[in-house]
């Protein structure tokens, strides 16, 4: 049976952990150490790395890893990243046999020139979307353009509601306070809030998500509703109210949001 587990690391990441009791893969080691000492700790045996994108709290910990384990590395061809092994695009297949999974893999770019994200396949399946999409906000853009990380977060938005959303960061309760400025009136945001708030109190994650709490809650997912294209025109100064126009504006007014 297959157990997903965040192992923490600098401030606010959480590297993925994807385990079946004798055998593990890891999401976006930042930092070597903590994945070592969970490895040791579960006596765990590591037979892949991924990675969504090329910054270094995301990759930093790859060299050192591999020179314990020595095992596939997989990011995305379109980034330079030190150590990958196999380059993936979208529409590939990873393959890790000793978890019998297969794992697809789509095109999530914005926050990154190439950035990938990785679907677990099954019901309830998952995704593993890096610094694109987070507990109710999403990443900012770095190199992509609005457009391209726009179209991502739809792709995103579009897996069935029931996947499980493991983002890269706990972001979920700054996140909310922004999203709350956009959806005052919105109730399921509300109970998101208190929930979230008695999970941070206990130290807990917030994480995983589902795609359907973030389709409820998540402005950036909600650009057509009244309310957040009313908060984008009187706080983020967006002009017209397509959902691109919404969605770029709420972006940039987000980066400046405290
Ligand atoms: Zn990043």
């Amino acid at each position: 049976m297959l157990d997903i587990i965040p192992i923490p690391a600098f401030a606010d990441n959480y590297i993925w952990l994807l385990h079946d009791g004798r055998h593990a893969a890891v999401v976006d080691p930042g930092e070597a150490g903590p994945v070592h000492d969970y490895l040791e700790r579960h006596g765990l045996s590591l037979g892949a790395i991924l990675c969504t994108h090329h910054h270094g709290d995301h990759v930093g910990g790859i060299a050192e890893l591999r020179k314990v384990y020595n095992v596939p590395v997989y990011g995305p061809r379109e980034e330079h990243i030190a150590g990958i092994t196999h380059p993936l695009t979208a529409g590939d297949t990873v393959s890790l046999p000793e978890l019998g999974l297969k794992l697809g893999v789509i095109d999530i770019r914005g926050h990154t020139r190439g950035h990938i994200g990785y679907l677990l396949p099954g019901s309830p399946g998952g995704v593993f979307c890096g610094d694109t999409l987070f507990g109710c906000g999403c990443g900012r853009l770095f190199e992509g353009s609005m457009e391209e990380l726009f179209n991502s977060l739809r792709r995103l938005a579009e897996l069935p509601d029931d996947t499980p959303v493991y983002c890269a960061h706990e972001y979920t309760q700054a996140n909310i306070h922004f999203a709350l400025a956009c959806e005052p009136g919105n109730a399921r945001l509300k109970q998101r809030e208190a929930d979230t708030r008695a999970l941070r109190a206990a130290n807990r994650p917030t994480l995983p998500s589902t795609i359907a709490l973030e389709k409820a809650t998540n402005p950036f997912l909600r650009c057509a509703e009244p309310e957040v294209i009313r908060a984008a025109q009187q706080f983020g100064g967006a002009t017209e109210t397509g959902e691109l126009a919404v969605f770029s504006a709420l972006r940039n007014w987000k980066n400046h949001f405290s």
